[in-house]
């Protein structure tokens, strides 16, 4: 008995499930599956160009660079063979048994939801292969490693397991083999797949063969000046390297002489793929040497925050057999990182001038990933203030400011941008914290989205004024002007005289203990009887809130407040004679008006105590 040595071997549990969804999905738009594979082949192919540069392989080198496609259309089978990196068997295990990505199950909702949308974006999910069952009843896959090892052949229905063997006489390279569905033997006519190849694969850098006969023209087109380029190929070229099936939402080409030779030709997407449940997005955007691929979906050439761009960069200054490795230090490719992202950034305000309300579409899908870079990237900080966008006190509702807009309409006098953050616009214009803003006519920044204190005190100060959040204690607003001053005196006559405030205060805080470190008059409420000020100038209110929603005890983390109290408001008045006549009442007042506050403030109180001391007050209330 001769030893076949046939492995049999299951699919891990993620793979077996992204096979269902993929085979069942809608088959109207089954022509993608070709383009998957092709561009699994290009990918092999690419890496072999590179690693020939690097390491000098010497099994099979003779073997031109290219991709065969083979239709026999009688037995209704399609084949596709590269001569590109091949597989280990190791390799073929773990590339084609089990997915890379995250096989969470949030990932394989969104896939199935994806899938039944629109099966073209299979590929941005990274598990491309596996649509050659859509079109199979059986692939075979046999692949050399351009080691030279032993060659194996892999072989799978797409059900749940899958065979792997030894496979002698292979050259470098894969070859799959599709035994085509009786509803799917139109991808063994070579008219089909010549069209399928013309419609999404003609910027492969390689010669795609179909049964001998060169169908594409290799092209890089990065490399052509702009004036030769039609919007129609930048879209094509789009949607080939980012896999996409949309047009791009903003496109940059450009180049450069001086400090390097650069090429670069960048895409923005439409959507948001880290939104969308995927995880965290891989870089997209490859670097090339003199139209050589270096380094694909480059973690180098760009900062991390800005791993949602695709496209490629090319830059002739660099050494073309550089290794990967090599490639995070090299002082070149620093500079080159550096040339980009300014590029990048200074392109974006450009957009944002001419056309506010596409960028503002920008900002909505992307911002985030700004605001990523404001709070790990010192570097590109001056750059990135001037993307921000807000809404603010001036801006209409659901309408957005930029720093540059606040610092031009800010009062004589203001040295300070201020800010202010809350869930929504209606519940900050309520809260006492603008009160002293709307009354001087003073503009302020309202960041709805709780990351967005983060960022702001991160980023300190823009164009040298000092970004402060409006909670904060030591807050002091610009000088009042004259008018303002005589106004001031005519309320003077209403509030409480300064001795009784002073007295009111000390008693409050021995009512309130610990809860706060101080209790004060305020110069800055206008209605409202108190708010919480928050003295530690990094533990605001917000930050407070993102851990208390988190479940870290609110307390263990509570920065240090004051309470400040305005003593021209009626109950504030009344407390002051209330203590003296009726001290506990007066001090059941005091606890009401701290949870008040702090519930303005965005923060947790104990809600059973709260509730039942309110039904005490009225209870007393009703009795007179
Ligand atoms: P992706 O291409 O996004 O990584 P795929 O499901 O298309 O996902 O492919 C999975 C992996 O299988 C690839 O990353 C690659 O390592 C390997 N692979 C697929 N096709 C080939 C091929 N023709 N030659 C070499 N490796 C391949
Ligand atoms: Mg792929």
């Amino acid at each position: 008995m001769t030893d076949t040595k046939v492995e049999t071997r299951e699919f891990q549990a993620e793979t077996r499930k992204v096979l269902d969804i993929v085979i069942n999905s809608l088959y109207t738009e089954r022509d993608i599956f070709v383009r998957e594979l092709v561009s699994n082949a290009a990918d092999a192919l690419e890496k072999y160009r590179h690693l020939s540069l690097t390491e000098k392989p010497e099994f099979d080198a003779d073997v031109p660079l290219e991709i065969n496609i083979d239709c026999d259309d009688k037995k209704h089978i399609l084949t596709i063979t590269d001569t590109g990196i091949g597989m280990t068997r190791e390799e073929l295990e773990t590339n084609l048994g089990t997915i890379a990505h995250s096989g969470s199950g949030r990932f394989l909702e969104e896939l199935a939801e994806a899938a039944k949308k629109d099966v073209n974006l299979i590929g941005q999910f990274g598990v491309g292969f596996y649509s050659a069952f859509m079109a199979a009843k059986k692939v075979t896959v046999k692949t050399r490693s351009w080691d030279g090892s032993e060659g194996h052949e892999w072989v799978s229905d797409g059900g749940g397991t899958y065979t792997i063997s030894p496979c002698p006489g292979l050259h470098r390279g894969t070859k799959i083999i599709l035994e085509l569905k009786e509803d799917a033997e139109q991808y063994a006519n070579k008219f089909t797949i010549e069209r399928i190849i013309q419609q999404y694969s003609t910027f492969i850098p390689f010669p795609v063969k179909v049964d001998g006969k060169t169908v594409n023209t290799v092209q890089a087109i990065w490399t052509r000046s702009k004036g030769e380029i039609t919007d129609e190929e930048y879209t094509e070229f789009y949607k080939f390297i980012a896999n996409a099936v949309d047009e791009p939402m903003y496109r940059l080409h450009f180049s450069a002489d001086a400090p390097l030779a650069i090429n670069a030709l960048l895409f923005v997407p439409r959507e948001n793929f880290e939104t969308l449940g995927m995880g965290r997005m891989q870089p997209g955007v490859n670097l090339y040497c003199q139209k050589v691929l270096i380094d694909q979906h480059s973690e180098n050439i760009l900062p991390e925050w800005l791993r949602f761009l695709k496209g490629v960069v090319d830059s002739e200054d660099l050494p073309l057999n550089i290794s990967r490795q090599a490639l995070q230090d090299n002082a070149l490719v620093v500079k080159l990182r550096k040339v980009l992202t300014k590029r990048f950034l200074k392109f974006l305000d450009e957009e944002a001038k001419k056309d506010p309300e596409k960028y503002a579409r920008f900002w909505k899908t992307f911002g985030i990933f700004l605001k990523e870079g404001v709070t790990t990237d010192f570097e590109y900080q001056k750059e990135l203030g001037r993307l921000l966008r807000f809404e603010s006190s001036a801006s209409e509702p659901g309408t957005l400011i930029s720093l540059d807009d606040y610092i031009g309409r800010m009062k004589e006098g203001q040295e300070e941008i201020y800010y202010i953050n809350g869930p929504s616009r209606a519940a900050i214009e309520h809260g006492p914290y603008v009160e002293m803003f709307r009354k001087r006519g003073i503009e302020i920044i309202y960041t709805l989205e709780p990351i967005d204190d983060f960022v702001l005190s991160h980023l300190r100060e823009y164009e040298g004024k000092k970004l402060v959040s409006a909670d904060r204690a030591d807050l002091r607003l610009p000088e009042s002007t004259a008018e303002e001053t005589e106004e001031k005196k005519d309320e003077a006559a209403e509030r409480l005289p300064e001795d009784k405030v002073k007295a009111l205060c000390s008693w409050m805080k021995e009512v309130l203990g610990d809860r706060v470190k101080e209790v004060k008059p305020s110069s800055r409420l206008v209605e409202s009887p108190a708010m919480i000020v928050n003295v530690d100038g990094f533990m605001t209110s917000t930050m407070e809130r993102i851990m208390q929603a988190q479940g870290d005890s609110g307390l263990a983390m509570a920065g240090k407040k004051d309470m400040e109290i305005n003593p021209a408001s009626p109950i504030i008045r009344k407390l002051a004679d209330l203590r003296e006549k009726d001290g506990e009442f007066a001090s059941m007042l005091v606890e009401q008006i701290y949870d008040n506050a702090m519930i303005q403030a965005g923060l947790l109180v104990d809600s059973q105590e709260m509730v039942g001391r309110s039904y005490r007050i009225m209870e007393r209330i009703a009795d007179k």
